[in-house]
């Protein structure tokens, strides 16, 4: 029987394994989760809302073991998973409380006595799902898609399936009906027969763009809906009149929080020529100040990268970058010793056809650009295969949002880094994927957006 292995990438020691389940067990799981929609969708959204808040109340009081859990399985800092389990929380509250309004009945004028839009749930979705924020991806699906009426199916990915099954006790804990939201913990090779399964009807993926490319289709020959959410290399424009201070404590933690695994963070700093030498010299100190270390230990600014395979990765991409001619100003090798750690890198001098400019690089390492001016700037930060998020840093908002507005991504933060919040869609466009999570855009994306016409 195939098995699921979580290692601490922080020491190197085996954390758990957990058994595969077979695909009739798969069958048989996705059939109850297709019983489970049938009196699910019946419910009113104040009993829906009301395991909703429980679930939240729950996260809220288990935080601090499903931190340690998230932490010991992919390496993220305890304090940085406790903010995501609090996030958790809030967005099981904010779909509880907000879905109603979502979701109800559009009127329109026609010539019918009455017509209106009707939002009516579709069944049983299958989420596949990344390891970086091991709890909030998963509730960023779930919390809107239940509380739409539908019942979720996870298949998690394999080095965290113990905040697979937390999750899924999670739903049970709060009062959530059996098949609910199961989680399958099946190999990504054995996604294809899910999605086939007559009883799946929608398939959501959070991860790398040829997983993404691979599910959309399999999804696709079997004509059923998907929104992707994929990889990004989100380019943060420096204008000449930015504070130097202010933007180099951003793009240090925009870099490096969440030990640089994350989609939206900042990874290629594009910075205008007059401010180019002083921003690098700020950013390379910040860098090597920040502390690596033990996630655990609350003074770490960041830890190590999720697996030793994911380091040799970007290890392999940042030699590849040097080769093609950028400069090495910090880090780039990789220490002695357990665990899967990877120092903070600064790459300058980086250009259109290096693998840092055109590629994600996904852990601790920053691509710094220089840009003549902000016609420049704009340029190549749109030149770039993907599209997820953007960022501006300017003492001038005005100027920062004409900049924003030309940039190529589903959402542009000035002087702020991107972040997902509940009350604004989030998503992207190009090869970071396509539909929306989150806000009153994510809740309709798996539902039947259904005209009546009474004549
Ligand atoms: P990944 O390797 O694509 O894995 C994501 C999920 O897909 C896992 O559950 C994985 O299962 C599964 N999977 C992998 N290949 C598959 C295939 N061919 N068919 C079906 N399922 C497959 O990505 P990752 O390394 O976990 O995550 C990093 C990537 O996710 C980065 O590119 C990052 O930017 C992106 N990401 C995007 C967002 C967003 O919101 N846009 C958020 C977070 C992360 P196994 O673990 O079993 O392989």
């Amino acid at each position: 029987m195939s098995k699921a292995m979580t290692i601490n990438p922080a020491n190197g020691e085996k954390v758990a394994e957990y058994n595969r389940i077979t695909s009739s067990e798969a069958t048989e799981k996705i059939a109850l989760a297709k019983e489970a929609f049938a009196s699910w969708k019946g419910k009113t959204y104040a009993e829906r809302a009301q395991l909703m808040h429980a679930l939240g109340d729950h996260f809220d009081t288990n935080k601090e073991e499903y931190a340690r859990l998230a932490t010991t399985e992919m390496g993220k800092t305890l304090v940085q998973a406790r903010k995501e389990i609090e996030k958790c929380a809030w967005v099981c509250r904010f779909y509880a409380d907000n879905s109603e309004g979502y979701l109800s009945k559009e009127l329109v004028e026609t010539d019918a006595s009455r017509s209106y839009v009707t939002f009516q749930p579709m069944g049983v979705i299958l989420a596949v799902m990344p390891w970086n924020f091991p709890f909030y991806q998963v509730i960023r699906f779930a919390a809107p898609a239940l509380m739409a009426g539908n019942t979720g199916v996870l298949k998690h990915a394999s080095n965290v399936q113990g905040s697979a099954f937390a999750l899924e006790e999670a739903f049970r804990k709060s009062g959530f009906p059996e098949g609910i939201f199961t989680n399958l913990n099946i190999n990504a090779e054995d996604v294809k027969t899910v999605i086939e399964d007559k009883n799946i009807v929608a398939v959501t993926l959070t991860g790398s763009d040829p997983a993404g490319r691979s599910v959309a289709t399999i999804a696709g020959a079997n004509l059923k809906k998907t929104v992707l959410e994929l990889g990004g290399s989100d380019a943060y424009i420096v204008l000449d009149d930015a504070d130097l201070e202010e933007a180099t404590d951003l793009a240090t933690f925009g870099r490096l929080q969440n030990n640089g695994q994350t989609c939206i963070a900042a990874k290629r700093f594009v910075v205008l020529e007059a401010i180019y030498n002083s921003f690098l010299e700020l950013f390379v100190k910040k860098m090597r100040q920040a502390k690596m270390g033990d996630p655990m230990d609350e003074s770490t600014y960041y830890g190590p990268m999720a697996r030793v395979d994911l380091r040799e990765e970007i290890h392999a991409q940042v030699i590849k970058t040097i080769d093609q001619g950028a400069e090495l100003l910090l880090g780039g090798e990789i220490p002695q010793g357990t665990g899967a750690y990877y120092p903070a890198t600064v790459l300058a001098d980086v250009k259109p056809g290096m693998e840092a400019f055109d590629n994600e690089l996904f852990g601790p390492v920053a691509s710094v650009i220089r840009a003549k001016d902000e016609d420049e700037a704009i340029a190549l930060a749109n030149n770039s295969q993907f599209g997820l998020g953007a960022g501006v840093i300017t003492s001038d908002r005005e100027r920062g949002e004409n900049v924003a507005l030309q940039l190529e991504a589903g959402c542009c933060f000035v002087n702020k880094l991107v972040t997902s919040d509940p009350r604004l869609p989030f998503g992207g466009i190009k090869n970071s994927g396509y539909g929306r999570e989150l806000s009153g855009y994510g809740i309709r994306e798996f539902v039947n957006i259904k005209s009546v016409w009474i004549d």
